[in-house]
């Protein structure tokens, strides 16, 4: 936890912690309801950053209500469904209304699918597409045209998957692993584009973690409860606190001559298949 940015002697940022700072920053965190999302709208509030979080849950985890409860001021929650372009528009105006500007946005909204290639039905595809692609393309556009509009050289994260790049044994996700490969592309080509207005694009790819978004595969298919258990080589399994020090690198200062890359969070480094 980054509570504290300040030292604890004077209460002045050291220069070091001061990097890992997002003190005076807001910062919008899609699919930040649960999960994932809702651990790294954590390690933003907890780093000072004022946190707007999206989700399609009309009823975040009670956790999350929790935090909201302690830091009404400083963590907001507006239901937004990503794949709705009305909606997106005018969330993202009430947004925008009462906070003015967007330093940082993290996108974690996202579905997933496990089937067998031929069993895929449009539906899957077009919801995957609406969610994953069309939606994390927009949320970004949004926050995006907001720096730009104030000169703000912000900061933009993209929660991809090592799917994405890697071969996941044992998984279904042919067309999951397409709709990262849109993300994933998307980062490289939009870091490079914005590069010339300070605006940061990365990406982080996680393996196998603990959320309800696997459980609930698992349901269907309880054969890969042991896949996802077969430790990796750092001996557990990954939990969405694993990648709260990544996400904070890379939206922070402290990664501020950082842009275009991934950063793979799976407790191992694989190998090219
Ligand atoms: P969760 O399902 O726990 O959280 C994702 C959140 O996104 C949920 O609250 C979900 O709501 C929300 N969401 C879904 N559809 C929409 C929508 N149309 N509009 C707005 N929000 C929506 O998943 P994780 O926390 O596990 O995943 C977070 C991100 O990390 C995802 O992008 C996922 O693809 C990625 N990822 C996850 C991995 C893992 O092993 N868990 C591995 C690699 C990448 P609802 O529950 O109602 O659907």
């Amino acid at each position: 936890k980054l509570t504290n940015t300040m030292s604890s002697e004077e209460n002045i940022p050291s220069p070091l912690t001061a990097r890992f700072s997002l003190g005076g920053r807001v910062i919008l965190v899609t699919g930040g309801g649960r999960g994932i999302g809702m651990a790294l709208s954590k390690t933003c509030l907890d780093a000072g950053a004022t946190v707007v979080v999206t989700d399609v849950l009309s009823e975040p985890d009670p956790t999350f209500l929790e935090w909201r409860n302690r830091n009404p001021k400083q963590l907001l929650y507006y239901r937004c469904d990503l794949t709705k372009k009305e909606e997106v528009e005018c969330t993202f105006a009430n947004i925008l209304e009462k906070l003015h500007y967007i330093h940082g946005i993290i996108t974690a909204a996202g579905i997933c699918v496990d089937k067998p290639f031929v069993e895929h039905k449009w539906e899957d595809i077009q919801k995957l597409q609406a969610v994953n692609e069309t939606g994390t393309f927009f949320a970004v556009q949004n926050a995006v045209k907001n720096m730009k509009q104030h000169a703000i050289k912000g900061s933009v994260l993209m929660i991809c998957s090592q799917s994405s790049q890697h071969v996941c044994p044992g998984h279904l996700l042919t067309a999951y692993a397409g709709s990262k490969g849109f993300v994933f592309s998307m980062a490289r080509s939009l870091a490079h584009e914005l590069s010339s207005d300070g605006i940061r694009v990365n990406t982080v790819s996680p393996g196998y973690i603990a959320t309800d978004m696997n459980l609930s595969i698992a349901t269907h298919r309880p054969e890969l409860l042991k896949i996802f258990h077969q430790a990796p080589p750092l001996g557990r399994v990954g939990t969405p606190e694993d990648l709260q020090m990544a996400a904070l690198y890379l939206l922070s200062d402290a990664s501020s001559y950082v842009t275009g890359q991934d950063l793979v969070v799976d407790g191992e480094r694989r190998k090219e298949e």
